[in-house]
């Protein structure tokens, strides 16, 4: 196989021109850390409504997972809805508003900034990887205003999918533009950024934030962490809030539109499967195809300019071509991967760490559009506004978590599962 490795995006270039990193004693009213898309609309929000703000990125605003994720701007949670319904029938509603609106804001966002990043209101496909899966939607899922279900056939989907839902909310972008994008907004706004700075230590003296970065140290009168998959390495932030998975993403080289056609992707409607460890397949404004995710990994010390490993894009590729047998000819041309924070319940997660230092976590997955609107939420809270109902919905009074259900093991277990599924949906074919 031909194919290049990136350490960073395959969506966009890295920028050149850096921002500097933060040098001697500075102060300022609210700071914000981490740039990503996070962290990057927190301080858009606080210097719109005339905060004194300091963004400090470890490396380029938007350059993390902002800037490499498969670029669904998808209106669902991270965790499964039917269980959330069930066990949690109150705050479920909730949950689902929150994911709605957030998908609601990032359209805003992109419409009234005019950010060009090749937005395309299409809807996702959750599709069943099995005729059984399929079978089961149809009997638990009604079509509905925001939702249809639809055979393969139907929804213009390749038949190796069956069939699912066809959720009409969202759609596609691409992440790269769309984060440099918004940090061209932040670079022309009143906030004073510096890149290439990793935050070492925060403090919490009862009287200011202090934070300490290579070239010196800022004092805060308040801070907000958005540092997603690496918030676990402050010792300020909540044991466990965060657990960094990295995910990867292989991109095809240009498949002709006639191929796309008689593989039975006639509607190019993004398709994500309900697989345990869902895959992802879109098609891009390239001509490309993107898949991601398949196989996680873990690290308890994420290092920013990681490889993907090859073992892990083979798999991705094996299950490209299980869905996709007759672009049999189309080679993967190149590849990359990312940091996620998950969460102890794969939710969007916000909350004060200490009297001072706020967090937002919205990954899981789902933080395109979730981790801006969240932290725009927190924002406004911090600015002094009452509390948004999707903010509250997400809130939590206590800083302590309990373990999450994401580790090595699950994770093995949880591929394991799926490609049992995925033999047994071939027998049965
Ligand atoms: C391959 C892949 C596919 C994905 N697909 C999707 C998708 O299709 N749809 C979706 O909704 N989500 C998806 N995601 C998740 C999505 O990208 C993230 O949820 C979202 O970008 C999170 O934004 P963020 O600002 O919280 O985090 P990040 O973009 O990770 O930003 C955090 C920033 O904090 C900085 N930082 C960390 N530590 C420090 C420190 N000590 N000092 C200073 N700065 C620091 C980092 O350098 C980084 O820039 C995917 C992710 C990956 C990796």
């Amino acid at each position: 196989m031909n194919m290049t490795y990136l350490s960073g995006s395959g969506w966009a270039d890295r920028p050149t021109t850096l921002e500097p990193a933060a040098d001697g004693n500075l102060s300022c009213e609210i700071a914000v850390l981490g740039g990503g898309l996070g962290g990057m609309a927190a301080a858009l929000r606080l210097a719109e409504l005339g905060h004194d703000v300091i963004l400090v990125e470890a490396d380029v605003c938007g350059w993390g997972a902002s800037a490499r994720n498969a670029g669904y701007v998808t209106g669902t949670v991270g965790s499964d809805p039917r269980i959330l319904s069930r066990f949690y029938p109150d705050r479920a509603a909730g949950l689902f508003r929150f994911a709605r609106n957030a998908v609601t804001h990032t359209e805003k966002l992109i419409a009234s900034q005019d950010i060009d990043c090749g937005y395309r209101q299409t809807g996702v496909f959750s599709a069943a990887p099995t005729a059984a899966g399929f079978r089961r939607v149809r009997a638990t899922t009604k079509s509905g205003k925001r939702s249809t279900v639809a055979t393969a056939d139907q929804a213009g989907i390749p038949p190796a999918f069956h069939g699912g839902v066809h959720v009409h909310v969202g759609g596609i972008l691409n992440p790269g533009e769309f984060a440099l994008g918004v940090r061209d907004l932040v670079r022309a706004s009143t906030i004073r950024v510096f890149e290439q700075t990793p935050v070492q230590h925060v403090a919490d003296t009862g009287d200011s934030v202090e934070i300490a970065v290579p070239g010196g140290r800022i004092r805060a009168e308040r801070a907000i962490l958005t540092t997603n998959a690496f918030t676990n390495q402050l010792e300020i932030a909540p044991r466990r809030l965060s657990t960094p998975v990295w995910v990867t993403a292989v991109e095809t080289e240009p498949v002709p539109p006639e191929m796309l056609d008689d593989a039975g992707w006639t509607s190019r409607v993004p398709i994500v499967t309900t697989h345990l460890l869902m895959q992802s397949f879109r098609t891009t404004d390239r001509n490309t195809i993107v898949f991601s995710t398949r196989k996680l990994q873990m690290s308890r010390h994420p290092k920013a300019d990681r490889l993907p490993d090859r073992a892990v894009v083979d798999d991705l590729v094996r299950g490209f071509r299980e869905r996709f047998p007759t672009l049999g000819d189309i080679s993967p041309r190149r590849a990359w991967g990312g940091w996620i924070g998950m969460t102890p319940a794969n939710l969007a997660v916000a909350g004060q760490a200490t009297p001072r230092v706020a967090y937002s976590m919205a990954c899981n997955g789902h933080g395109l559009p979730q981790a801006p609107y969240l932290a725009t939420l927190l924002a406004d809270h911090l600015a002094g506004e009452a509390m948004h109902d999707d903010l509250r919905t997400v809130w939590r009074e206590s800083p302590r978590f309990a373990p999450g259900v994401v580790n090595p093991a699950t994770i093995r277990l949880g591929w394991l599962a799926d490609r049992l599924t995925d033999r047994l949906g071939r027998l049965r074919r």
